[in-house]
């Protein structure tokens, strides 16, 4: 524990972490060795882990990198955090991330952007990817052995493939939301970051529980993934959906793709060409439902019960200076689409029509898996870009989660590992899709990958 908040100073300039909780870590961690000297850790026992600060963690300011929620400090533990560490896991600090979890490039937190550890030689700073930049950027540097984050659209898969490490959105209901601050709630998932595979199925094994606080949590148990991480695929049947070979990808992408594949064949799976026909939708019907969700779900941020508020006259001028102030351009962005296709008279036709797209996307996949248990695709169209180069122009920021949405839009679990580079030396990630509640088969087909 020492040794990462050594490493978490040293690398302050990545800005991955909002708040260092050195003093709590190194409490947790000598009780950690004592119980260890007792005989009874946990999974986790002593292993530092940071936490994105969407996650609420009581006594220690969760701001979900908004200064609408600054010095907000919760008298209450999200469910996934309190799992960790009732399994001995040291928590290190809380992680920057986009505002509310809003973005794939990390550059919309109120606390600044985050920098991707790698970088191509020439000096020029990457983004981390989003939303859970922080989350990917301190595993990456070696700032936390593991992390927590939260995927939405792909802001777990996204930054992982970014920064060369493993990040897993579970099913949708694996791991409790409750404790979480909400962006989209019928998406949100909260999932593990790690160096590896192995790792990755440790961590989700102390996340993932029941929880009657969430109602949306599933009593399914959780397979033995620690144990699935070395099945291998033998026998298994990989899909390689046709529609993610889109225009645009970088040809390095596309190179990798076709490797993964050929791994997958030499470890004894068997590859199936299939159909996913409406995947081209994913994209916009996301930007709809999300947004939705989202004008919901930030209307309580009014200035009365939580963080900042901006005092007025009236109570609606306090409301609309505090929300003025407190949120930022893509967040009052988010807010303006979501309310407005939630109109009266807009109702119909777009977020009706979005949650229609949404369950033909859930129909391809159920009959996809009639005949596959896993998928593999890219996990980002490029590797990381320059810090500030797409920041103006949010529809480009947009296009970057599309192989990630579909499985949010699905509830599908899926996970970006880090297959190989670029030709500029930057990591690139392979995507596994699964049903709902196989993590185990996203581990096996992972695994040969790493
Ligand atoms: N990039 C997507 C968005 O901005 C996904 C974010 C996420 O998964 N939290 O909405």
């Amino acid at each position: 524990t020492s040794a990462y908040i050594q490493a978490a100073e040293d690398t302050a300039s990545l800005n991955s972490y909002v708040l260092l909780t050195a003093d709590k870590a190194l409490d947790m961690a000598s009780d950690a060795d004592k119980r260890m000297a007792a005989g009874n850790g946990g999974v986790l026992e002593g292993l530092p882990i940071g936490v994105k600060d969407m996650f609420c963690t009581k006594g220690v300011t969760s701001t979900a990198c908004s200064k609408i929620l600054d010095g907000f400090t919760p008298v209450y533990e999200s469910t996934v955090t309190a799992n960790m560490w009732a399994q001995g896991g040291v928590m290190l600090g809380k992680l920057n991330c986009d505002e509310f979890a809003m973005g794939s490039a990390n550059e919309t937190s109120f606390a600044g952007p985050v920098i991707n550890p790698w970088d191509a030689g020439d000096g020029v700073d990457l983004v981390p990817g989003g939303s859970s930049g922080g989350s990917a950027s301190s595993v990456a540097a070696r700032s936390a052995l593991l992390s927590v984050g939260t995927d939405t659209g792909g802001s777990i898969r996204q930054p992982a493939s970014f920064c060369g490490i493993v990040g897993l959105k579970p099913t949708y209901g694996r791991c409790s939301r409750w404790g979480i601050v909400a962006f989209a709630s019928s998406l949100d998932q909260a999932g593990p970051f790690s160096r590896d595979v192995a790792d990755n199925a440790l961590l989700l094994s102390a996340m993932a529980s029941h929880d009657a606080k969430d109602s949306t949590s599933a009593a399914t148990p959780l397979q033995d993934v620690v144990a699935a991480v070395n099945a291998g695929v033998k026998g298994m049947k990989i899909g390689i959906p046709r529609e993610y070979r889109m225009d645009g990808m970088d040809s390095d992408v596309e190179k990798l793709w076709q490797q993964g594949q050929e791994w997958l064949k030499d470890a004894g799976a068997e590859l199936v060409d299939i159909s996913l026909p409406h995947t081209k939708y994913a994209l916009p019907a996301y930007y709809i439902i999300a947004p939705a969700e989202a004008s919901s779900n930030l209307a309580r941020y009014d200035g009365v019960r939580y963080g900042n508020r901006i005092e007025a006259d009236s109570l609606d001028e306090m409301y609309g200076l505090t929300r003025a102030e407190g949120f930022g351009d893509e967040v009052q962005r988010r807010i303006m689409i979501g309310t407005y296709v939630l109109s009266a008279g807009y109702y119909d036709a777009y977020y009706l029509k979005a949650q229609r797209v949404r369950r033909l996307i859930k129909n391809d996949f159920d009959e996809a898996f009639a005949t596959v248990d896993a998928i593999l695709t890219p996990a980002t169209p490029s590797a990381a870009f320059p810090v500030g180069r797409k920041v103006d122009d949010p529809v480009i920021n947009y296009l970057n989660d599309v192989f990630t949405v579909p499985a949010n839009l699905a509830g599908l679990p899926g996970m970006s590992v880090p297959a190989g580079f670029n030709q500029a030396g930057l990591p690139l990630g392979l995507q596994v899709l699964a049903k709902p509640f196989d993590e185990a088969s996203i581990y096996k087909v992972g695994k040969v990958i790493e």
